[in-house]
């Protein structure tokens, strides 16, 4: 599949692995190279050296969500805590809030262990408050980080724009536990680190059927793999294999990248630490800097499609948004080259909480998908829950609330999409008041 559309992460230096051919016994068998199916392999390898497990990729590592997004990782399963707050209460989002703290922390402890050079830098993260009644908002959130027990700094107007003097913004919200990095060199990485522990990785191998049994047996067009234990993580492209439909829908994003900022611009923005700095609408924007002081930017309206089999990845009008947008916001950027601009699937679901578990009619398909956005620090922690359920261990890793919870799902393709961008329509209305 064609990824020419300019991607910012997928430099041309990577070099693919083999493709699966012949017939293969493993002890696990993981579909999807993103993410979660490296994490759950090297998970799975600290619990058992010495079993034979198999990743197949469809494309090559990274390809997905994995090599596409914008590089936060985040202590947070959520742009708004107030937001999830509201949905499923105080006590439950604290537990998770804990659970995201350590997702966080097992990147960092990761990349730092294995020596995986990724432009990893730990900045922060900003929320912003552009008016007045984003303020009150933003109140609202501090107060619910409090609540949850998230770590989040206020920061009045003098101190944000000293933080981020690219706005006149009127406060801001610091969450110092936050980062970026480059996500195909980690997702890479994470593969050099798998192969180093005996994983083997098949790429331009897609998994084309599953013949579920005690041992399940997986096709790919060169070859299959029997294995008693499958993993699913197959993340917002699950829909052909028939896994999680209607149930982990994609969503569609776009970034754009600039030109790597003059002196003059960076002096303009006032970005002293560098924090990745988003607003607090519903379809909020998202700007944050490269290594090389690239500007990258997402406006995250989210589009949803009726055909959730055709890829929709690659929208030349919503760059074009994206950059208008960006110069509006920052005219000291007027006549920036927009040098990169690629798209990519969320995995969203109707409780914006991702689908951790275990099933399949003889207990051994287990999954891990549908991280609403958020997926970079938190698939590593879902693999390593995937790799302590396939141990059976009993722990806060197998019994948290994330665990089999039931997924809900909509019944019917037009359903879903009405449902859906009716759900963004009120979304919409509700960013409207708060402009
Ligand atoms: C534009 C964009 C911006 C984002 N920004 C952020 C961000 O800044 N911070 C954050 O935390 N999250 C962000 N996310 C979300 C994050 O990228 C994902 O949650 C995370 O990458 C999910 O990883 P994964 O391994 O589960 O899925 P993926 O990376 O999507 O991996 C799934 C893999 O499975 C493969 N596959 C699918 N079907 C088959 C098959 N049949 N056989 C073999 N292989 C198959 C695919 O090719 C793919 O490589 C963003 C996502 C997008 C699209």
């Amino acid at each position: 599949m064609s990824t020419s559309w300019e991607n910012l992460w997928l430099d041309a230096s990577y070099e693919a692995g083999p493709a699966l051919s012949g017939e293969h016994e493993a002890d696990i068998a993981i579909v999807g190279g993103g993410f979660t199916g490296l994490a759950t392999a090297y998970f799975v390898k600290q619990l058992f050296p010495q079993k034979r497990v198999v990743v197949l990729e469809s494309e090559f590592v990274g390809f997905g969500s994995s090599g596409r997004n914008t590089g936060i990782s985040g202590a947070t399963l959520g742009h708004s805590l107030l937001r999830l707050q509201k949905k499923h209460g105080t006590e439950p989002v604290a537990r998770l809030q804990q659970l995201s703290l350590q997702s966080f922390l097992l990147v960092e402890e990761l990349i730092k262990k294995h020596h995986i050079d990724c432009d990893y830098e730990r900045n922060g993260l900003l929320l912003v408050a552009e008016n007045e009644k984003q303020l009150r908002l933003l109140e609202k959130e501090a107060k619910a980080c409090e609540e949850v027990g998230a770590k989040a700094a206020w920061l009045d107007g003098n101190a944000a724009r000293s933080m981020f003097g690219g706005l006149d913004v009127l406060a801001g919200l610091h969450h110092a536990e936050q980062a970026t990095l480059n996500p195909a060199r980690f997702a890479r990485g994470m593969k050099r680190v798998v192969e180093s522990l005996g994983v083997e990785v098949y790429e331009s191998s897609r998994c084309t059927r599953i013949e579920c049994g005690r041992t399940a047996r997986l096709q790919t067009p060169g070859g299959a793999v029997r294995a008693p234990v499958v993993v699913m993580a197959t993340n917002a492209y699950s829909n052909p294999l028939g896994l999680m439909r209607r149930k982990v829908v994609p969503f569609y994003v776009y970034n754009i990248a600039t030109e790597p900022l003059k002196k003059a611009q960076m002096d303009a923005f006032g970005w002293p630490k560098r924090p990745t700095v988003f607003n607090m609408k519903h379809m909020f924007w998202v700007i944050r800097l490269t290594a090389d002081n690239r500007v990258v930017f997402i406006n995250n309206d989210a589009l949803y499609f009726y055909d959730v089999d055709r890829d929709y990845s690659h929208r030349p009008r919503q760059y074009q948004n994206h950059y208008e947008l960006l110069v509006r916001m920052f005219p000291f950027l007027n006549g920036i080259k927009m040098t990169h601009h690629w798209g990519g699937r969320i995995g969203m679901t109707l409780s914006f909480l991702p689908c951790v578990g275990r099933g399949g009619e003889h207990g051994n398909i287990y999954y891990s998908m549908g991280y609403n956005g958020h997926g970079v620090a938190f698939s590593q922690m879902a693999g390593k829950m995937l790799a302590a359920l396939i141990a059976g261990e009993d722990s806060e890793l197998t019994s948290n609330m994330l665990i089999n919870k039931a997924v809900p799902g909509i019944p019917t393709a037009l359903f879903s999409y009405l449902g859906i961008n009716g759900y963004k329509m009120m979304y919409r209305i509700d960013d409207w008041l708060l402009s």
